[in-house]
């Protein structure tokens, strides 16, 4: 038998926007629900260190972050539950969203946190060696790096600005691309070739990241040139996979307004999307900074939104009551 779950403030994604929008929703009154899907707790999940969330002077790990997150939210009032979404109507308030197993879940407003993925190649030895050296997102874990030499694989703006970033920390830098010619923008591209510390290493795929120790962390990696087949072997300690990301959009395709990669669109400065009362936040309407940091931010400005949006709504309702 499907349950129907009613609530003023309905979250879908229990990453750090989902969870920030709530622990501010909660304390706003809007008894929060957070729908948490596949991955509760989000991308940080698959993590170990972190060292850049403010307000933790010693590395923390993400999976702990995540959980003192959901006890945050939870402790002021936000019911946590779990499911998949597989289909959404945002055609009229309440909107509904219908789960895996057929639970019905209506809010009066949305918040969309559903995250974006990192598109990886898809190898056994880079799933072996994720967090051991192999890594999607330079920012987070450059800094892991220092004074090591690291290697980028890609060759759109997010590899050429990977490789760019890590020049803070590295001074061997090698971009591997398996063409001849980069589809980066011009002027990344200036940047990249005029740098000292970058070599660039065309026609070239991955065909194996090597490790070695125990537990077993990259020390390498097996490339294949893509005209000759000819395979070779560069020494790495870290390696970074920039072949771009995914946002977890494709519920919203026929309801919201997209961008050209997929993310949603909000108006500039806020969380509102096309549809009033629907609000994004996180990774999934961010594809520049992609951060747990700003993903917590957009969080709580999409409760701020939403609060503002139910309580102008709240007024107009008792205003055409009073009228009538
Ligand atoms: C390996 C790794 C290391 C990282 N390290 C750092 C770091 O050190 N510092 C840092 O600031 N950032 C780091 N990041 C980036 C950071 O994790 C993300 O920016 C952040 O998690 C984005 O938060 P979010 O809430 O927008 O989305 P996510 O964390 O992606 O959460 C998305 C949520 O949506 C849910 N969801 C998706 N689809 C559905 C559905 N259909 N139904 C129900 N629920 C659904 C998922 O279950 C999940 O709970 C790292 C990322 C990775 C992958």
């Amino acid at each position: 038998m499907s349950t129907t779950h009613t609530t003023r403030m309905l979250i879908l994604g229990s990453g750090p926007a989902g969870l920030s929008a709530a622990i501010y929703g909660a304390r706003a009154g809007m008894a929060p629900i957070v729908v948490q899907g596949m991955q509760p707790g989000g991308q940080l999940m698959t993590t170990t260190d972190v060292e850049n969330y403010p307000g933790f002077r010693d590395v923390i790990q993400g999976p702990w972050l995540m959980e003192q997150m959901q006890a945050q939210a939870e402790h002021v009032g936000t019911r946590m539950l779990w499911d998949q979404i597989v289909s959404v109507d945002l055609s009229r308030r309440p909107f509904r969203l219908t789960g895996d197993g057929g639970d019905v879940y209506e809010g009066d407003v949305l918040v969309i946190a559903t995250g974006a993925q990192a598109k990886w190649l898809g190898l056994d030895s880079e799933k072996l060696l994720q967090g051991k050296g192999v890594s999607a997102c330079a920012t987070c874990d450059g800094f892991f790096y220092r004074g090591k030499k690291v290697v980028v694989i890609g060759g759109g703006n997010t590899a050429v600005e990977e490789a760019l970033y890590l020049t803070n920390h590295s001074q061997d830098v090698t971009l591997i691309h398996r063409r001849d010619s980069l589809r980066a923008e011009r002027i990344l591209q200036e940047r990249l070739f005029a740098h000292p510390n970058i070599t660039v290493l065309w026609n070239k795929t991955v065909d194996r990241f090597v490790g070695a120790g125990d537990p077993a962390v990259l020390v390498g990696l097996d490339l294949k040139d893509t005209l000759t087949g000819e395979i070779s072997h560069i020494a790495a300690d870290g390696g970074f996979v920039a072949i771009g990301h995914k946002p977890a959009t494709e519920l919203f395709k026929d309801h919201l307004e997209l961008d050209a990669d997929g993310y949603i669109r909000v108006e500039t400065g806020s969380t509102r999307t096309a549809i009033p009362g629907v609000f994004a936040c996180g990774d999934v309407m961010d594809k520049t900074y992609r951060q747990a940091v700003t993903a917590a931010g957009t969080g709580c400005m999409a409760a701020l939104d939403a609060e503002r949006f139910l309580a102008e709504a709240d007024f107009e309702a008792q205003r055409e009551r009073v009228d009538a």
